[in-house]
């Protein structure tokens, strides 16, 4: 008798096994969304770690987002129960990078403790190297050249690394300034996002002993969405893997996205020559979604060239067309989905009713998130934001944290000059701009130079008073962090007040602090550096807010040791899914929704300019807009039963009304897997009308004026096309937009005198008997088709 296989393995197909069980040598998966790629790694991980082929921490995994490997620890952890002890090193390129940094962070010159910086920080200490240069920083502004150094970083080129071609980048000063920059980040003992991956590649490349250590220890390497690593990701591997060679890759080259970061859809297409010998694996079968949906999916996706090219196929039921819908705004959208989402909930449309969790709305862009957030919150339904503007990225949060960093690192430079004078201290920029003179002449970090600055009697008068405290909290908060903290990393350097120097700490050490918990000391932080009460004396509407928000934030720490872990984890985990056991409708951008699956999908913004984005239609060539269309097959792919497309004639994008077009992607939809959908604003309801009884003048004529815009025309066109095919013989074109010819027996609606029936058509004119209002004349670009 056969004896049962490992639950592992149960299920799983023979394409899928055979992944499974090649475990000598490289390992490429190559399949279409939904075919069961991650699910076959994640039992890889168990079958290795069950056969006793590998010890939990010879195996490195790495997964696109941290949650991918929370949830991946997870299912390993279920399938083999307690059976295994540890757990294998599961992670990002950036989490397993920093981790591996902080072994050996003196081999490139920092300390175990450094930084991480975020983007904001990032531009902070750009905008000084600028400065300090004679740039016009209007015309060539930090961001832009943050963008260009981590373009560098991804392809892992050292200031010393970039090539010639480059050398007139950010007005010919741009190798300069990075080099200045990471002299910089050294001297913080910080290093940001891409310092991660290329301090690593770096101590592997000189130390060969270290990375013998890493290439012996790690046996078996996988990696999900192999697709999306850029070059310094590749050599990363490249170098991890030459040991064993043991490297299991699993990608689609359709879902490709992130080529704008630097990913190089050529590393999956290289596999095979760069690991000679790998076994290819091949899945078909999508186990994700309805028949429709894939169709909708692989017809979009069918108009990108150069594919690999893959065949998907499913035995789910036919289960609903996708369903698409055109609104009057961005507004409207949000609110017609709010009602949708209810109604799914409930359980109407013969559909089970849905939980929250199964939900989620994909966005191109993050700004469209807030007309959701808006909606959601007045109607009282519950969502989480996962990316996009973040919680940890509000400012309250960031002021907070700064504090934090100072607790942690007293020298942290960028965050002791984010709080200085937050609470107001009486600390203006001339007094902060002494205090960073003195620093720099002296070599010493900012709380140092302060300190200094006192002694010196630089600053005076009540604003030196409330410095001085500023300044024995730090150490005081410093000396407790110590106290519940892993004193191994903490070193004595650490505490940089000095008492020789200036005798204000001195007498802070004698008072001595007590170890309490990182969560009192958390609160303590708050209060002593007077954050909490600024917001407590803040009359704004906000600071409710923001105080709750501070309070959310210590409740946060309660999952870590320590505040420094803390700190890890908020660098390098800036999804907010911490709340993943409320019923929630999750938000995101369709980014982000990478690998990920929901039973019901939104997917709204399908307007040219929006999505595919404005920079991808402008672009020469084709390769902006195909990425573009690999984000909507990402985005349709996400979709397990039912997925809804949607677009708007108008839109607010940051206060500016815009009309739009409908995506080109929306034309590219079989027609016989799309279902559309009225729109609510155009057929009465709460919708359109009630907006614009409640709208001003200016706004009616603003808006009127839309109704004569060739989006709203094309709209319209759109709107009608599949459900007036039948009886539409052919189209006629006004101002280069087509509208349909309406036939004897057509229904129709216009907006004033509701739906009605054409009597007789005279060119552009129709005669029509409205239900209500009787028979009237109409231009026919006034009325739009209706159902029977
Ligand atoms: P993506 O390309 O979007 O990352 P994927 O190829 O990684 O997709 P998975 O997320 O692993 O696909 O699987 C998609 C869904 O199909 C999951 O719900 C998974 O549990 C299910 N699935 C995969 N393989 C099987 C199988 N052999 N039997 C039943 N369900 C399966
Ligand atoms: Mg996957």
């Amino acid at each position: 008798m056969a004896a049962r296989p490992a639950p592992y393995l149960e299920g799983l197909n023979p394409a899928q096994r055979q992944a499974v069980e090649a475990l000598d040598g490289p390992v490429l998966m190559l399949a279409g969304a939904g075919t069961g790629k991650t699910k076959a790694l994640t039992a890889r991980i168990a079958h290795l770690l069950n056969s006793g082929r590998a010890f939990p921490s010879q195996i490195l995994a790495v997964t696109f987002t941290n949650k991918a490997a929370r949830e991946m620890k997870l299912r390993v952890g279920g399938y083999l129960g307690e059976a295994v002890e540890g757990m294998p090193w599961l992670g990002t390129f950036h989490s397993i990078s920093a981790k591996l940094l902080r072994r050996h962070a003196e081999l490139v010159g920092l300390k175990s403790s450094f930084t991480i910086l975020d983007s904001d920080d990032q531009l902070r200490l750009l905008k000084q190297l600028i400065a300090a240069t004679n740039i016009d920083e209007k015309r060539w502004p930090a961001r832009l050249l943050a963008g260009i150094i981590d373009q560098w970083k991804n392809h892992a080129w050292t200031p010393e690394q970039v090539p010639a071609r480059e050398a007139s980048a950010f007005n010919n000063r741009g190798t300069e300034i990075y080099a200045a920059y990471q002299d910089r980040l050294k001297t913080l003992n910080a290093c940001d996002f891409g310092d991660l991956l290329l301090h690593c590649i770096r101590i592997f490349q000189v130390h060969p002993d270290v990375l013998e250590t890493y290439q012996t220890r790690f046996r078996y390497i996988l990696v999900d969405e192999y697709q999306d690593t850029n070059i310094a990701q590749y050599l990363w591997l490249r170098l991890l893997a030459g040991g064993h060679k043991n490297i299991c890759c699993v990608g689609d080259d359709d879902q490709s996205i992130y080529g704008w970061r630097g990913a190089e859809v050529g590393n999956i297409l290289r596999f095979e020559r760069d690991f000679p010998g790998a076994t290819v694996v091949r899945l078909e079968q999508n186990y994700r979604s309805t028949p429709h949906i894939l169709a909708a999916a692989g017809q979009v996706i069918a108009g990108n060239e150069g594919r690999l090219g893959k065949t998907l196929w499913t035995e789910a039921e036919t289960g609903e067309k996708v369903r698409l819908i055109g609104h009057w705004d961005g507004e409207e959208e949000a609110r017609w989905i709010g009602e949708q989402i209810e109604d799914l909930q409930r359980g109407t449309r013969g559909l089970a009713p849905f939980a929250l969790n199964q939900m989620a709305i994909l966005v191109r862009a993050s700004h469209q998130m807030r007309a959701f957030e808006d909606r959601f919150l007045t109607i009282g339904l519950p969502y989480r934001v996962i990316g996009g503007p973040r919680f940890y990225e509000r400012m309250e949060i960031r002021d907070a944290m700064a504090y934090f960093r100072l607790a942690v690192s007293p020298g942290d430079d960028l965050a002791f000059e984010r709080v200085v004078n937050t609470p107001k201290r009486g600390l203006g920029s001339e007094t902060q701009k002494k205090i960073q003179r003195i620093a720099r002449v002296n070599g010493v970090p900012l709380v140092q130079g302060a300190a200094m600055a006192i002694e010196a009697g630089e600053i005076k008068g009540k604003g030196a008073a409330q410095l001085r405290r500023l300044i024995e909290n730090i150490a005081r908060w410093n000396h407790s962090v110590s106290g519940t903290f892993t004193p191994s990393t903490v070193s004595n350097d650490e505490l940089i007040i000095d008492d020789e120097d200036v005798g204000v700490a001195a007498r802070v050490f004698e008072s001595g602090a007590s170890a309490e918990s990182h969560i009192e000391l958390a609160e303590q932080i708050l209060e002593e550096s007077g954050y909490t009460e600024m917001w407590l004396n803040d009359k704004t509407p906000e600071a409710p807010g923001r105080l709750d928000n501070l309070k959310e934030l210590v409740k946060a720490l309660e999952s870590f040791e320590n505040i420094q872990g803390f700190l890890e984890h908020i660098a390098l985990v800036m999804d907010n899914d911490s709340d993943g056991s409320v019923d929630k409708v999750s938000i995101m951008t369709l980014h982000g929704s990478k690998g990920l699956e929901f039973p019901v999908v939104f997917l709204p913004g399908w307007e040219d300019g929006l999505f595919p984005s404005q920079r991808s239609m402008d672009e020469t060539g084709s390769k902006g807009l195909e990425e573009e269309r690999r984000l909507a097959y990402v985005g349709i792919t996400r979709a397990e039963q039912l997925c809804t497309i949607s677009f708007a004639a108008n839109r607010r994008v940051y206060g500016q009304w815009q009309a739009q077009m409908p995506s080109r992607f929306v034309d590219e939809l079989p027609a016989d897997h799309v279902d559309i959908l009225t729109p609510p604003g155009l057929y009465g309801g709460g919708g359109m009308a009630a907006t614009m009884a409640q709208s001003s003048v200016e706004d009616r004529a603003m808006r009127a004026d839309a109704y004569n815009s060739p989006g709203w025309r094309r709209f319209q066109a759109a709107q009608s096309r599949p459900a007036a095919q039948p009886r539409q013989a052919s189209k006629m074109v006004i101002d280069g937009t087509a509208l349909p010819v309406f036939e004897e027996g057509a229904r129709v609606f216009h907006t004033k005198f509701g739906y009605g029936r054409v009597a007789s058509v005279d060119g552009d004119k129709l005669f029509v008997e409205f239900e209500k209002s009787g028979p009237r004349h109409i231009v026919a670009r006034f009325v739009v088709p209706a159902d029977q």
